[in-house]
């Protein structure tokens, strides 16, 4: 295996990030030592090798990437932001990966393809306020085995949604997801929120 976490982490941490984060599209990359903690989780749980593997919400690709290196098959990313798509496609080449992948410019409702896997990190719901439903209704219909990061005041809701959809949470780990901030007087400020990540399984 060419990948231990930490080096694993080490190499997201060296991705590129949006340049200009759309807020409409809640656009926040996943930190690069969850990423890692995560991914490596899965694989541990043999949820990434040799598995077809969907990255809702991809963004700049940093989970479907992790999955890619940990020896997924195939991995399909999906963004409605092109100009996220293009970071994602600059990371892969600096990565030297140019197969196993595919991209697609959509809209999360308009995906309909099918996987052993979903990774997502979507938007949480605080611009639009149901799209967090709509993530997971999308990754019930694609996958039987999903990870998926909601806010952690959410899980309740969580819960419910999955019990009505046939899937129950196997595990979930809660983590601290940094979400940098530009005040108006310019001083960057890391503010820190609640996030659980929550492995689904088809029941
Ligand atoms: N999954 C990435 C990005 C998280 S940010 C990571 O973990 O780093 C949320 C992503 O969801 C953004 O890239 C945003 O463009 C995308 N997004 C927001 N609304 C969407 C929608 N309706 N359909 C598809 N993608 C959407």
């Amino acid at each position: 295996m060419k990948y231990s976490k930490s080096s694993l982490a080490i190499t997201l941490s060296k991705l590129n990030v949006f340049a200009h984060p759309k807020p409409r599209l809640e656009q926040y990359p996943t930190d690069s030592e969850i990423a890692a903690d995560i991914l490596w989780q899965a694989y541990m749980k043999g949820d990434i090798k040799g598995k077809t593997i969907a990255d809702i919400g991809c963004g700049t690709g940093v989970l479907g990437i992790a999955a890619l290196l940990l020896g997924a098959k195939q991995v399909t990313f999906i963004d409605k932001d092109n100009t996220a798509l293009e970071v994602l496609r600059t990371n892969l080449k600096d990565l030297n990966i140019d197969e196993g992948f595919n991209i697609l410019n959509l809209d999360v409702t308009e995906f309909n393809g099918k996987a052993d896997i979903v990774l997502q990190n979507p938007p949480f719901g605080t611009r639009d306020e149901h799209i967090d439903r709509t993530f997971l209704k999308t990754a019930m219909l694609t996958a039987k085995i999903i990870y998926s990061f909601h806010k952690t005041t959410t899980t309740r809701f969580v819960e419910s949604f999955s019990a009505d959809n046939e899937f129950s949470i196997t595990e979930q780990w809660t983590v601290r997801f940094p979400l940098k901030q530009t005040l108006s007087f310019h001083k960057k400020k890391i503010q820190r929120i609640e996030v659980t990540c929550f492995r689904l399984k088809k029941t």
